[in-house]
């Protein structure tokens, strides 16, 4: 990769697969969709640290039934490109969770090793309800049988940045999903 004269690496950022506006309106129309489904009911939505802030806070906005927030941070064994499913919990949740409607918030869902891993261990813990919302999915790489009830995008098979989604923990600013260029 070609260094600028300070000596920073140039910006990577490739195509842009998803614009700030399909973002927007797409996060909107999910946000109509989960406050229908769940209409009635008290939500604790558990974003995912750390690309899923992003996402979730956009989401959140457009919920119009109570509903609560928590976060988890795992970390999953495997190369910078693949992950293991072998995953390690660095912050837990903050409360317990049995007998609440939990919605698991996402930024991407690639081989599904990780979620698979968090669904499992969530439901050991009682849940009334566990269900998923994933920004981003790559239906071509999905290895692991894990249902997705709410879905953003289905992207291709690419490395993305942008949107809470890093390189290296840059370019998380991003206000759209792009590829990371060459
Ligand atoms: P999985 O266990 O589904 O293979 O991996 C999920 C995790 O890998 C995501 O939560 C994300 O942290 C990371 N990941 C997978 N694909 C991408 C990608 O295209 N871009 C970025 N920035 N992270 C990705």
């Amino acid at each position: 990769m070609a260094q600028t004269t300070a000596g920073t690496a140039a910006p990577r950022i490739g195509e842009v697969l998803v614009t700030e506006d399909r973002l927007a309106e797409r996060i909107s129309e999910l946000g109509a969709e989960i406050s229908r489904d769940y209409e009635g009911r008290e939500l604790l939505l558990v974003g995912i640290l750390k690309g899923a802030v992003f996402f979730l806070s956009d989401l959140m906005r457009h919920l119009d039934v109570p509903c609560e927030v928590d976060f988890m941070a795992v970390a999953s064994y495997g190369s910078s490109t693949d992950s293991s499913g072998v995953v390690r919990i660095l912050k837990d949740l903050d409360v317990p969770i049995q007998g609440r409607h939990v919605l698991i918030v996402e930024d991407i869902v690639d081989s599904g090793l990780t979620l698979s891993y968090l669904l499992r261990t969530m439901r050991a813990r009682d849940p009334a309800s566990l269900d998923v919302c994933a920004l981003l999915t790559k239906p071509d790489r999905l290895r692991s049988n894990v249902a997705i009830r709410y879905t953003g995008f289905e992207i291709p098979n690419r490395f993305v940045i942008g949107y809470g989604l890093d390189y290296g923990q840059r370019y998380r600013q991003l206000p759209y999903v792009a590829v990371l260029a060459d």
